[in-house]
């Protein structure tokens, strides 16, 4: 895909190997599991490609050279040229806090998920002058460092939002592409944000602008015209502070491959038997107000509290790995959710039967097929998710058809129209989906199921990456043709 003279430069927040003390202190390294590996790793190998992440791992810098670079995948068994570089960058604990845990999770992420009561705006200022500002310009420096010219740079999420323009103000002629992998909200969200009219100069230097779907395509177009942008919305493109740039929507599909073909070795049977229970209800969701999760638990007890002859016959396994621990609101979340679960559990569980199990805990992807396999219904019920790539996974995990339970606010729904589709928020309808999930007669389990599967097995991931890289490649190529044809707007250089 990438043209002979040059090669990929990926840049994100999280890297995709991470390494940690192993046995004999000596480091070992660990894929940092998260789609975006999977996708890119042919492409980095055959392009000599560079990735730039945060380095996160406790042995993380003690494998790389001077200048923060080791060759990954770092085992043993993978041969030199299969290997690509990758750039860990360090930052000091504070400005990290004001950037990750700050600007970024406090301030993008709530506003971006349309629950602007929840962003911490006193500290925006702060958060972004100690933290979202310095970080994105060491990421732009590392990028500029790496550069030469027939490279592609592709930059990820809302975490590096002024990195294209940072490196565009530098390198006038990069190919610069961006994917946006969470929600763009309407304008009465993201215009509550101080820095609006910076994060969107700091987009518009990209060549292509990645999103899940259409309307946040439509979103991003509207957010840009009300800070001054010139708007050609049939053609989706956008004009700001001399910078021309390309919108459009690439929903992120999952590794099919791997979701559909991994071997478990039965593992589905061990799970079933241990819950001794006739049907199986899974959700997996890292540990997120935007996750749904109280609201999904209340839909099952009111399930359960409606259907007494299934009691004992519906089990809930609801898996979360925590995240963002270190921020306060997901902390109450947790211990609300803890004591909901267990005084529905002591009011109807039995000797025998544990109504919801509940796990703290992640795992890696290879188990979590299994507990996919052993579920009958996956209730994937987010207030609202960028995408949501558990539903695909589980649809892609199981051969045998399965039923699955979809928020219409999951990006994934647009796509997934044949899951059961319910509002999150009605824990009655989701309770009656419940019921109509298990009481499905086989041939609509089937007939939904072939659908379901046929959508996530042709939208995969490479297909994705593809599609996106491509546009890129022509969006850079108008780009170097027009991009000196507004000789009035003379760019700002306020980010650098
Ligand atoms: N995941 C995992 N182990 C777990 C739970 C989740 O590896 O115990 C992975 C899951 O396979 C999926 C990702 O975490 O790829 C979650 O992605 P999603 O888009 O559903 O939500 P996000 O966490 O990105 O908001």
């Amino acid at each position: 895909m990438k043209s002979a003279e040059g090669k990929f430069i990926v840049v994100s927040n999280a890297e995709p190997y991470k390494h940690e003390e192993g046995k004999d202190d000596e480091p070992v390294c660990k894929e940092v599991e998260g789609g975006l590996t999977t996708a890119m790793n042919p492409q980095m190998r055959d392009s000599g490609g560079v990735w730039i992440a945060y380095g996160r791992g406790e042995k993380d810098f003690s494998v790389t050279d001077p200048d923060g670079k080791v060759k990954v995948p770092d085992y043993p068994e993978i041969p030199e040229e299969d290997k690509y570089t990758l750039k860990r960058l360090n930052f000091p604990d504070s400005q990290y806090r004001n950037f990750y845990r700050g600007y970024a999770n406090r301030i993008l992420w709530p506003i971006f998920h349309s629950f602007p009561t929840k962003a911490d705006l006193r500290k925006e200022y702060t958060y972004w002058n100690e933290g979202y500002l310095p970080s994105n310009k060491k990421y732009a420096k590392a990028i500029i460092h790496a550069y030469q010219p027939g490279d592609t740079v592709w930059v990820h999420d809302y975490h590096l939002a002024l990195v294209p323009k940072l490196v565009r103000n530098e390198l006038p002629e990069a190919e610069i592409g961006l994917f946006w992998h969470i929600p763009w909200p309407p304008w009465e969200s993201f215009g509550k944000l101080p820095h609006r009219e910076e994060i969107l100069k700091g987009l518009a230097a990209a060549d292509l602008i990645g999103l899940h779907l259409e309307n946040y395509a439509d979103n991003l177009l509207e957010c840009a015209e009300r800070v001054g942008a010139d708007l050609d919305r049939g053609a989706k493109r956008f004009q700001l502070d001399g910078e021309d740039t390309q919108v459009g929507a690439y929903p992120l599909g999952v590794d099919y491959r791997f979701f559909d073909g991994t071997d478990t070795e039965g593992k589905e049977a061990d799970i079933r038997a241990k819950y001794n229970c006739d049907n199986l209800i899974l959700g997996v969701d890292r540990q997120d107000y935007t996750k749904g999760i109280p609201e999904r638990i209340r839909a099952f007890e009111k399930f359960i509290e409606d259907n007494p002859g299934l009691r004992e016959e519906v089990t809930l396994i609801q898996r979360t790995p925590p995240s963002r621990t270190g921020i306060e609101e997901y902390q109450v979340e947790k211990s609300k959710i803890n004591d909901q679960v267990s005084e529905f559990n002591g009011k109807f569980g039995t000797h025998d039967w544990t109504p919801i199990q509940l796990f703290w805990k992640g795992v890696p992807q290879r188990e979590l097929i299994a507990e996919y396999r052993a579920a009958d219904i996956g209730l994937v019920t987010p207030g609202l998710d960028g995408m949501n790539l558990v539903a695909k996974e589980f649809v892609a995990a199981n051969e045998e058809p399965k039923v699955l339970i979809l928020s219409e606010f999951a990006g994934s729904s647009r796509q997934l129209e044949e899951a059961l589709l319910v509002n999150p928020y009605d824990p009655d309808q989701v309770a009656e989906a419940i019921k109509e999930g298990l009481r499905m007669p086989r041939e609509e389990k089937e007939r939904r199921w072939r659908r379901l599967r046929k959508k996530v097995r042709t939208e995969d991931l490479p297909s994705w990456a593809e599609s996106f890289l491509k546009d890129l490649e022509n969006a850079r190529q108008l780009h170097s043709m027009t991009r000196f044809s507004f000789p009035e707007s003379e760019p700002e250089r306020g980010l650098s």
